[in-house]
Order: structure tokens, then C-alpha cells, then sequence
């Protein structure tokens, strides 16, 4: 087990000319010994090639990287104590499961006692010691990432590094191995960093979260403060399904001017505001902060879609306009029995101490100042 330390950690493809590169850039954290830290983010952000470079798949074109006390930066790959699984576990087809677990310790040297100590302990922490004689052929999908897994949880790595392992399972299973994976850190312990664009897993498994956003941090921290304190619109609209709503208003110093709508601005936050008029906004409010009721309310609603889910029902709403302007959409959920049906005009009530307000521009948080 060991801490990771990135101090600025920048690597560009492309030209060096800075429009036209892409890559990672200044990406700076530190991962304690034994926790389990998600770096999430849009496809295309730079999250492989983070991880990527950690594993010294990359090399880094600037920055520092520690791993426990020892400068791995220019390090190559194998002498730097990792274990990365990809979203392709590319098992050996030819091998058994045993024969494929004890790969990797094979090539460490590990004697054959030891090694068959190991395979056996590993299999049996994740199942699957059943399957030990099977072909990777014979075993299903999640069974096939169990044992990717087990390749490399079996070299007692300092550090595990995970890029989407879970993508290619389907639903069920994904939910059960993510389950299992949390289980298994719990009992491993080994210091983890997980990659993903899937914000589920990262609100699920993470200690800490790192959002990445076109090659740069946007917010660390952990999963619950991440969420009720998004320090911008990309993060606050990222974490959370059914995603926070974004509404652009127009500030004239009392209230808000949403497509004709006027939603009053509560004194609290027009003390935080600038009293420009006209100036622009967008507003943040997440789906379940809005309800129906039977009264005016606080924003007229047209209902588009309808989408029954059991327990709840999740309706996305047109909101009523006056003019024939662009409109915008609301997601909200509301209770089985208060049966909407889609073109119902019904009204939502707005709850104030939920309201988020970002920077049009910027998309910084501007509402609620953060209170970390
Ligand atoms: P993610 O894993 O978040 O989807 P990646 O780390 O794979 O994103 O990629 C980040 C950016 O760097 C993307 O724009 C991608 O096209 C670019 N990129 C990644 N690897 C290379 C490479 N070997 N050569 C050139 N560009 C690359
Ligand atoms: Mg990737």
C-alpha cells in the first residue's frame, strides 16, 4: 500500500500550439494510503490519461509523481508497484483461470507454493474458486472481470488502478460487481484509483471524487459535498440522475425573468446578487426540489413526458411561455397517484434553500456561496 502524489501533473497530445492540444493539464491531488479515490468526468476529459500516466503508460510532459516516497515520474511501468485493469480484461484464452491468476506472479518470480496459496485466497475472495479450471470462454462476462481483477489483486500491487472495469457488464450485473468491488476494497485495502464516466459509480464507490472536465480538475472532495456544493454548472449538472435543472433568467434587481415567468428572488439571495438589471443567470434546481401543487406556484409547467418508475414518476414539463421563445424543459418527480398525463398545465413550487445560481459565462456557483 502507498499514497499517490500528483504535483502538477500535465501531458499533451498534438501540436504544442495550445489551441489545437489536448491531453491533461496541472493536475494535482494526493491519494492516502488505503483509500479508494474516483476520478470522473465526460468522455473525452482526460481520465485514461491520468490514470494512464500514473501507470507509466504515459509519460508525463510536465509535473511530479510520487507513489509512496519514491519520484516515479520517469519510472518505467513495471518497476512501479501498479496494477491497472482496463474496461477490455484481456484474459489469456488458452490459459486457465488458475493459469491466468497466476500469470503475473509467475513473471514475479513468486514460488509455486506461494503462488498457489495466493490464487486459491484470491479466487476464493472473489468467488470464483469454482472456476478454476475453466477456459476464460467458459465463463460469463462477470465472471471474466472477476478474474481480471483477481490477475491483479493476485501481485499484492501498492497500488490498484481501475479505467472503467465495469462498462462492458450488463446493468445487473455492473450493480452486483460494484457492490463487490466496494466489498472487496474493504477487506483489501489496497489504495485505488478508479476511473469512470459514470457518476453512480463514483457517488457509490468513492472516498473522494475528482471531477475532470477538458483535461483539468473541477472539484475534489467527497461524494455527498461534491453534490450538495458543485462549484460550477458542469459539475452540479454531472452528479445527480435525473440532472439538476438549468434554468437562464434574466435579473432585474427583485426577480427573475424566465421566458415571461417571473420567479421572485428571496431578499437572502438578492443581497448576493448584483443589482445589474438585465444581467443574465443561470439558475440550478435539482429535480427533487420541485413539486406539484394544486395552487399558483411558483413556475407554470406544460407536461411533455411521462415516465412511471415504480416507486415514483419521473415527468419532464415544457415551461408555459408567452411568446413563442425558445422554452425550456424541467425534469421533476411526482408520486404515482397524482396521475399526470402528458399536455396536463399544472403549476411547481420552488424550494428557495435549493436554489442554485451559476454564473451564465463562467458557469461558476455564484448561490449558495460555498460553505465547506
Ligand atoms: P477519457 O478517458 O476521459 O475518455 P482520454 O484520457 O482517453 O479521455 O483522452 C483525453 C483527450 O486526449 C482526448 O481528447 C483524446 O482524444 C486525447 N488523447 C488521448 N490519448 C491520445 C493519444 N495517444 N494521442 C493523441 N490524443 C490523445
Ligand atoms: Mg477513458
Amino acid at each position: 500500500m502507498a499514497t499517490v502524489r500528483l504535483e502538477g501533473i500535465t501531458r499533451q497530445f498534438g501540436s504544442a500550439v495550445a489551441t489545437a492540444a489536448t491531453g491533461i493539464a496541472d493536475i494535482t491531488f494526493e491519494v492516502p494510503d488505503g483509500q479508494f479515490w474516483v476520478l470522473v468526468g465526460p468522455s473525452g476529459c482526460g481520465k485514461s490519461t491520468v490514470l494512464r500516466t500514473i501507470a507509466g503508460l504515459e509519460v508525463a510532459t510536465a509535473g511530479e509523481l510520487y507513489i509512496g516516497d519514491r519520484r516515479v515520474t520517469q519510472m518505467p511501468a513495471r518497476q512501479r508497484d501498479v496494477a491497472m485493469v482496463f474496461q477490455n480484461y484481456a484474459l489469456y484464452p488458452h490459459m486457465s483461470v488458475a493459469e491466468n491468476l497466476a500469470f503475473g506472479l509467475q513473471m514475479r518470480r513468486v514460488n509455486a507454493q506461494q503462488r498457489q496459496e495466493r490464487i486459491v485466497e484470491v479466487a476464493k475472495l472473489l468467488a470464483i474458486d469454482r472456476l478454476l479450471d475453466r477456459k476464460p470462454g467458459q465463463l460469463s462476462g462477470g465472471q471474466q472481470q472477476r478474474v481480471a481483477l483477481g490477475r491483479a489483486i493476485a501481485r499484492q500491487p501498492q497500488v490498484f488502478l481501475l479505467d472503467e472495469p465495469l462498462s462492458n457488464l450488463d446493468a445487473q450485473l455492473r450493480d452486483e460487481t460494484r457492490a463487490e468491488l466496494k466489498r472487496l476494497h474493504q477487506q483489501v485495502g489496497i489504495t485505488t484509483i478508479y476511473v469512470t464516466h459514470d457518476q453512480v459509480e463514483a457517488m457509490t464507490l468513492a472516498d473522494q471524487i475528482v471531477v475532470l472536465n477538458q483535461g483539468r480538475i473541477q472539484q475534489i472532495g467527497d461524494p455527498q459535498t461534491i453534490y450538495a456544493h458543485p462549484a460550477n454548472r458542469m459539475i452540479a449538472t454531472f452528479l445527480g440522475s435525473p440532472p439538476m435543472n438549468i434554468l437562464t433568467a434574466t435579473y432585474d434587481g427583485t426577480a427573475f425573468q424566465i421566458n415571461g415567468q417571473a420567479l421572485p428572488c428571496p431578499e437572502a439571495l438578492q443581497a448576493k446578487l448584483q443589482p445589474i438589471t438585465g444581467q443574465t443567470y443561470d439558475l440550478g434546481i435539482r429535480p427533487e426540489h420541485l413539486q406539484l401543487c394544486a395552487d399558483a406556484g411558483d413556475l407554470k409547467v406544460e407536461i411533455s413526458v411521462v415516465e412511471p418508475l415504480g416507486r415514483e414518476v419521473l415527468v419532464r414539463a415544457r415551461l408555459l411561455t408567452e411568446s413563442s421563445s425558445r422554452s425550456s424543459e424541467l425534469a421533476f418527480q411526482c408520486r404515482p397517484d397524482q396521475r399526470l398525463c402528458v399536455g396536463d398545465r399544472c403549476s411547481l413550487t420552488l424550494d428557495f434553500n435549493q436554489l442554485f445560481v451559476f454564473d451564465a459565462t463562467t458557469g461558476k456557483t455564484l448561490y449558495p456561496l460555498n460553505q465547506l
